[in-house]
């Protein structure tokens, strides 16, 4: 027994991508659907908004379904923090007169690179073959530039924010009043190794929209692929790229070639930060590289 235990491996795999219809409370109008990804859902008197929608349709419903239930009869809105098809490819599963706002570098984003993701994550297996099947991508009802704010009713807003480039070039960010929740998309996590996708900024970039977040002043931080935090991950996230990009330079100064540098740094930072489970941060020292 002991043995087989033993055996089951210590990282987290494959994302299970079905969307379950448990909610936990993160503040006083914020809940979540802890899943692949988390599901933010903020409630006010009046309106509903539900930040990002599962991978596909099928996770769309159910998160639609959950939203109802906390909040009957309110007006549903959705947004989503990045265009990745776990995020974003759930829309069409939301009802008739859902209103549907992202930003506008998001959205052009999603233009170019949409269908394209979309056919990458269901080429992986079979579930999210099934799951992402005749998925359209349909426009959104309303864009913004930089920052677009929501009054849910009842002294709740939901500020919709750009702050720039990081994981994706469109990551937006909602941060909800009176809780000072923050629900972070990829670009604040809760101890995960940050990924720049192919269409994202920079490490320079990320850190310069971590400065914005942290005047924010957050209370608490919803992120999509990982715990719920306080305020602090903001600091931790920007410590951690700070203390990576530090490290990565001197080693590119000494003519280290970038490979050879995420080795070395990989083994570093799992000895510096032990409580990160931490796999490989060679692809964001490639970034370091690259920048
Ligand atoms: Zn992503
Ligand atoms: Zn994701």
């Amino acid at each position: 027994m002991l043995a087989a235990l033993a055996l089951v491996p210590a990282c987290f795999g494959q994302a299970q991508p079905i969307l379950g219809e448990d909610t936990v409370k993160v503040s006083d109008h914020v809940w979540a659907i802890m899943g692949f990804p988390n599901i933010g859902i903020v409630v006010g008197s009046t309106a509903v908004l539900v930040i990002d929608t599962g991978l596909g349709p099928r996770n769309g419903a159910t998160i639609a379904r959950v939203a109802a239930k906390l909040a009957p009869n309110h007006k549903l809105y959705l947004t989503t923090t990045h265009f990745h098809p776990e995020h974003a490819a759930g829309e069409p599963g939301f009802p008739a007169g859902t209103i549907l706002i992202r930003n506008k570098v998001q959205q052009d984003e999603m233009d170019q690179h949409g269908e394209e993701i979309i056919d990458t994550f269901a080429s992986r297996n079979e579930v999210q073959k099934e799951l992402l099947a005749n998925v359209k991508l349909r426009r959104p009802d309303e864009t913004f530039d930089k920052e677009r704010s929501l009054d849910l009713g009842g002294g709740v807003t939901a500020r919709l924010l750009w702050f720039g480039e990081a994981h994706s070039k469109g990551d937006e960010l909602t941060f909800v009043e009176p809780d000072k929740t923050l629900i972070s998309g990829d670009v604040v996590q809760n101890k995960v190794v940050p990924n720049i996708s192919a269409s994202g900024g920079t490490p320079s970039t990320w850190i310069a929209v971590l400065d914005q977040i942290s005047r924010l002043g957050a209370l608490h931080v919803l992120p999509d692929h990982s715990a719920v935090g306080d305020g602090s991950l903001v600091k931790m996230e920007r410590s951690f790229i700070a203390d990576l990009q530090t490290r990565a330079l001197a080693l590119k100064r000494q003519g280290i070639p970038a490979d050879d540098a995420g080795k070395q740094l990989t083994a570093e930072f799992k000895m510096k930060y032990p409580d990160w489970p931490i796999n490989n941060v060679t692809n964001f020292v490639k970034s370091i590289y690259a920048e």
